[in-house]
């Protein structure tokens, strides 16, 4: 077996690089230089040691060149990523800035051949600078190609990524690490462990960089991503990671952090089992914060429950000389369910962290678009930032409110565009009576409550 260490300017990122690698992403605009600068910086300093900027075009590309040189005056050594979408030729000349550039190579062209043939020249770059490569596919995001031999299931993902990797073995290329995210936690782990089978039957062992996208944000975000990562990395399935949430990037960091040392301190979660009542098995944790227990709770549980080896369970958490009140335990209790799919006992949301492609304020839309449904249990709703990956991203959700420009937002019911170019302060009123109308709800909450 031969396993693979990517090398991102000083950082290793692979089997033998420990430990595992927290990273992050910017949310503003890149050709924002102060803003771009101000993150970066408070996410390295928060404990991120790869940070990634959206590069729509060629003007972000010499963006990020400036917020890299300005980075290194300041003594920050943290290594930046290049998000590219679509564009091959963005992707080309952010090889020569960048130390790692993420690039979905399906997305480069329609013609399959003409993405491959991109593909090839992109390498050659990346060789030519040193540059590594994310290859990232995205549940959301799978070719017609794909789809219609596979369907859009874990396997469909598995298959749009072993043909790229099979292709930089091929070019002899190896500065690569892949991931395959999806906002459901049972798909998206299901996919990246197909893709593990896929890499040992083929005796490379690619690094692999987790994320359960689209998570959302508060406790919830936290817990998808918790359970969702916990499960790969107990099966020593990871190497670096991303807990993506709605709010501003820096928050991304301490849960991450917390997931990383929980599985780089080697402890199990039988170490925290306590017994069992009437065969349901009690937890017990001591934690500093509401946000310590609810990460280390969905390390411990989250595996068992994805992989039904338990259906319930009882959990304590002692803060100092305090413990956890019955409506936190409770409240986490219908979170982690939910979150792993196993008792769908809430809305279920889908809304992308934000980046440069965003044109407005998505948390605080986010937040009131869930405090006027959260009450229509059995449906999915999604919130996105863009119009150009956020029909695709939002996956199987049975709405979108989705940004379309300054001001102005798109409205889906599953894949198709119900109204286009709503005015934004009135978008969550045409989202719900979409909802009214399609007799998905009666009751409808009002804006102000
Ligand atoms: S859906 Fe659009 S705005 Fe949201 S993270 Fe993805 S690219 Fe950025």
């Amino acid at each position: 077996m031969r396993y693979i260490t990517a090398k991102v300017r000083n950082l290793s990122i692979g089997h033998e690089a420990h430990p595992i690698v927290v990273q992050s992403m910017c949310n503003c605009d890149t050709n924002d230089i102060e803003s771009a600068v101000t993150q970066c910086r408070e996410m390295y300093r928060a404990g991120a040691r790869l940070v990634r900027l959206t590069n729509q075009g060629k003007r972000e590309v010499e963006s990020l060149a400036v917020i890299k040189d300005r980075l290194t005056k300041e003594g920050i050594d943290v290594p930046l990523v290049a998000d590219v979408h679509f564009s091959s030729d963005v992707a080309i000349a952010a090889a020569s800035v960048a130390d790692k550039v993420r690039i979905n190579p399906g997305n480069f062209a329609k013609d399959h051949e003409v993405a491959r043939s991109q593909f090839r020249k992109f390498l050659e770059e990346c060789r030519r600078h040193g540059t590594a490569v994310r290859i990232g596919i995205n549940h959301g995001s799978l070719g017609q190609r794909i789809t219609e031999i596979y369907g859009n299931t874990p396997k469909g993902m598995q298959e749009a990524m072993s043909e790229w990797v099979q292709m930089c073995i091929d070019e002899d290329f190896y500065n690569v690490v892949l991931s395959l995210k999806a906002s459901n936690v049972p798909v998206m782990t299901q996919a990246y462990i197909l893709l593990q089978q896929w890499m040992e039957e083929s005796g490379v062992i690619f690094p692999l960089h987790l994320g359960v996208t689209e998570a959302g944000n508060g406790d919830m975000g936290r817990i998808k991503s918790a359970a969702g990562l916990a499960t790969l990395l107990s099966r020593g399935i990871g190497d670096t990671i991303r807990v993506s949430l709605t709010e501003p990037p820096v928050n991304e960091i301490m849960p991450a952090r917390l997931i990383a040392e929980f599985f780089d301190t080697a402890r199990k979660p039988s170490d925290y089992q306590t017994g069992t009542v009437d065969g349901v098995p009690s937890f017990e944790l001591r934690c500093a914060s509401h946000e310590e227990f609810i990460v280390k709770a969905s390390c411990i549980l989250g595996p068992m429950l994805v992989n039904k080896e338990i259906d319930d369970f009882n959990i304590r958490c002692i803060y100092g000389d305090k413990e956890a009140d019955n409506a936190e335990i409770e409240q986490f209790k219908s979170d982690i369910m939910q979150a792993t799919r196993r008792r769908m006992t809430q809305c279920e949301y889908i809304a992308c962290p934000s980046c440069g492609r965003t044109l407005y304020d998505i948390e605080p839309v986010f937040n009131e678009v869930k405090r006027r449904t959260s009450h229509l249990r059995g449906l999915t709703i999604a919130v996105m930032g863009c119009i150009v990956n956020g029909p695709g991203e939002m996956a199987d959700a049975d709405y979108g409110y989705i940004g379309e420009g300054r001001g102005k937002v798109s409205i889906y019911r599953g894949k198709e565009a119900v109204v286009r170019s709503v005015p934004q302060e009135k978008a969550i009123d045409v989202l719900l009576d979409i909802i009214r109308k399609d007799g998905r709800s009666t009751d409808v909450r009002p804006l102000t409550e």
